[in-house]
């Protein structure tokens, strides 16, 4: 995530494609956000920032700054997975993947 944000062109040139306007499902959010799909063929929201010092507008993806989304997505760590710092321990060790 070191590369964001982008500016629009930087998206395109990355291999982003815009897809449609759309609206954060979080009610408590409701932002106003831009469907984009991913180099990888996947759907991802983004949206724009103002450019800061006369800068060009930027674009980040939402749910980085989306505070429901990011809450909902703790919780389901918390009730899926356990502890994450387990998790991250199991992963570097090739003797616990089962
Ligand atoms: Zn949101």
């Amino acid at each position: 995530m070191a590369e964001w944000p982008k500016t629009k062109e930087q998206l395109q040139e990355a291999g982003y494609s815009y897809v449609k306007l759309g609206i954060c499902a979080f009610r408590e959010c409701s932002a106003v956000i831009v469907w984009a799909k991913t180099p990888g063929g996947k759907s991802m929201p983004l949206h724009r920032l103002l450019g800061l010092h006369g800068g060009p507008a930027t674009w980040e993806p939402h749910f980085a700054t989306c505070l429901p989304a990011r809450r909902e997505a703790e919780q389901r760590r918390k009730d899926s997975k356990g502890d994450v710092t387990q998790q991250c321990l199991n992963l570097q060790d090739p003797k616990s993947t089962t």
